[in-house]
């Protein structure tokens, strides 16, 4: 039998998937029902649309709000607009719990003893284990009634080193910031008074080399599923599951797995771990080099694939302009 540890994106969809095609599956998760977990909610439409076909569920049905208009600022750049190219705002929680349906979710941690674990937990790899080097940054966010932004918008730190952000729901926001300084992401946040107040760690490089261990294996954030240049982590982990779901579809037997699962997420790995290091360049003004050269294309890829279309040319004098 596997266990999954964790009921969050990935863990939810891969036990959807799991459990469709006929797969002996147990979820645990000790999270309290409807705890809230700090997220933007914001997505791909079309991304998702995908995922959520493969486990029965319409995207309208967990859509918030599309955008319309993105508005853009940062260092060296004033409010400019971006656009959409199927950037919204799902119900994230509300599609997890459509994925696990009215099946029993453990709210316990998956007993020592038992024999094949999936760890979908996120940014603790609770049961894979704490890695030395693991680079995180610090993410804050703030659900409000009100936004002096009505549409998305995005505003990037100067020197790379965060961004914040407002995405419109159907009936509230989510104001946030992420970063490397807790103090700036603090500062953005201040003068924004929220229902609830929110904050937790983002993973931002993969942790290739330790995506399972033992009778563990890894999916979503836990092993580094979540870009890294901009926190968007909802469709990597949906994309890293079905990944593990293919394969677990090929075999069950746990050595063999680690090796064909190895195979089919090294790619994708590889690129966030690029784009990491494009990232960590740039927070260290080390802004021209081959890496970052070869690395950009991707990047504004990422920027793509989380829905809008970027103006190069903003982008690119935002870092290379000095700081400020
Ligand atoms: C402030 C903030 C804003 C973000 N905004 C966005 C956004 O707008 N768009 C986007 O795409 N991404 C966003 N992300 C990233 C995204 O939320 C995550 O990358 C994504 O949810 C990861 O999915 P996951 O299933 O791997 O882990 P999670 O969704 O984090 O789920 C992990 C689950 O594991 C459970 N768990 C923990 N310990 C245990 C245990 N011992 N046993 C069992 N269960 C356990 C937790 O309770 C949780 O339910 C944001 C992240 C943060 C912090």
């Amino acid at each position: 039998m596997w266990h999954i540890g964790g009921a969050g994106v990935a863990g939810s969809y891969l036990y959807r998937r799991l459990k469709d095609s006929g797969f002996d599956i147990s979820i645990y998760d000790p999270k309290r029902h409807d705890y809230y977990i700090p997220c933007g909610f914001a997505t791909n439409r079309y991304h998702i649309s995908k995922f959520l076909g493969n486990v029965s569920i319409p995207t309208d049905e967990i859509l918030e709000q599309e955008a319309d208009e993105i508005k853009i600022s940062g260092n060296n750049f004033s409010d400019s607009n971006f656009l959409p190219k199927g950037l919204c705002t799902i119900d994230k929680m509300k599609m997890e719990k459509l994925m696990v349906k009215n099946d029993v979710v453990n709210r316990f941690i998956i007993p020592h003893d038992s024999e094949k674990i999936i760890d979908a937990t996120g940014i603790s790899r609770y049961y894979l284990g704490k890695i030395e080097n693991d680079v995180k940054m610090y993410a804050m966010e703030k659900v409000c009634r009100e936004s002096p932004y009505n549409d998305f918008y995005f505003h990037f730190f100067s020197g790379g080193t965060g961004y914040f952000w407002s995405f419109p729901l159907k009936d509230r926001y989510h104001i946030g910031a992420g970063g490397i300084n807790l103090d700036e992401v603090k500062s953005y946040l201040e003068n924004y008074r929220g229902e609830r107040t929110v904050a937790r760690n983002i993973r931002m490089m993969p942790t290739i080399g330790n995506i399972s261990s033992n009778n563990v294996i890894g999916a979503g954030e836990s092993i580094g599923f979540i870009s890294p240049l901009l926190g968007e982590g909802i469709v990597p982990a949906m994309e890293n599951a079905e990944l593990l779901f293919q394969c677990m579809k090929k075999t069950e037997e746990i050595d063999e797995l680690n090796i064909i699962y190895a195979g089919s997420v090294k790619k994708k790995l590889l690129l966030y771990e690029q784009i990491g290091r494009l990232v960590i360049n740039i927070q260290k003004n080390r802004v021209f080099n081959m890496h970052n050269i070869f690395t950009l294309r991707r990047a504004i890829q990422e920027v793509e694939n989380f829905g809008m279309k970027p103006e190069i040319m903003k982008i690119l004098w935002h870092f290379i302009a000095r700081r400020e």
